[in-house]
């Protein structure tokens, strides 16, 4: 049987609480896991998954919406545990993934630090500490825009570039679920986009945020803020 699972799992942030959403897609053949969780946060995603009586060495699959530290820190972890699993993501994103390029937002936090004040500038250091912390992984699978997945009875990889350049979302057809990442996030209920003075483009996340939106969805799942119910 299909079945869509949204994780809550708690991460701890230079400072800060929040929890993230990541999702997982169940049908007769494979379990996939739609992004990981920050570094150090492999535990944290076992507990959530048992929390659903969903044992995380059965996980096939790994989806990373994108590069960023808190969708992908958990990632190496989780593929030296449990090897089998296949790690994908789009063709853009791989290189970050994979630690062939710096990430884009280490290169962003290391070009904002001296222009920032004297009273953040140690939360700018920490904040590039912990992006280098972030081990690469190697991706099994390069996944296209606009690419069919058989997975959870029909899922649509939808290109939504801006909050980085190869960022995807998931159209799960036969759900009418959206799973965005952090191309949209709820704050107080309402859909915006995720941080965006820290958008790598954009003009581009406000239109794949529109884009989303415009699909007619009956669910929007965000990474960071949980379930927008659009019924
Ligand atoms: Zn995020």
């Amino acid at each position: 049987m299909e079945q869509v699972v949204v994780l809550s799992v708690e991460m701890h942030f230079l400072g800060s609480e929040d929890v993230v959403h990541p999702v997982v897609l169940m049908d007769h053949q494979s379990r996939v896991l739609v992004d990981c969780g920050p570094v150090g946060t492999l535990e944290r995603i076992e507990e959530a998954l048992r929390a659903h009586q969903i044992e995380p060495s059965s996980i096939t699959h790994i989806i990373l919406t994108h590069q960023d530290h808190d969708h992908v820190g958990s990632a190496a972890a989780h593929k030296r545990r449990y090897p089998s699993v296949k790690i994908l993501c789009s063709e853009e994103e791989k290189p970050y993934i994979e630690g062939s390029k710096v990430s884009l937002r280490l290169e962003q936090a290391l070009s904002m630090q001296d222009k920032l004040p004297e009273a953040q500038k140690s939360f700018g250091e920490s904040f590039c500490v912990l992006l280098r912390s972030v081990e690469p992984v190697a991706v099994d699978q390069v996944l296209h825009m606009g690419q069919h997945l058989s997975f959870c009875g029909g899922t649509e990889v939808i290109g939504t570039a801006g909050h980085t350049p190869g960022h995807l979302s998931l159209y799960l057809e036969k759900f009418g679920i959206i799973i965005a990442g952090d191309a949209i996030a709820l704050e107080a209920g309402k859909p915006v986009i995720a941080n965006p003075q820290f958008a790598l483009e954009q003009t581009k996340a406000v239109a794949s945020l529109e884009y989303l939106l415009s699909l007619g969805a009956q669910k929007i799942i965000c990474y960071h803020g949980g379930i927008l119910d659009l019924r």
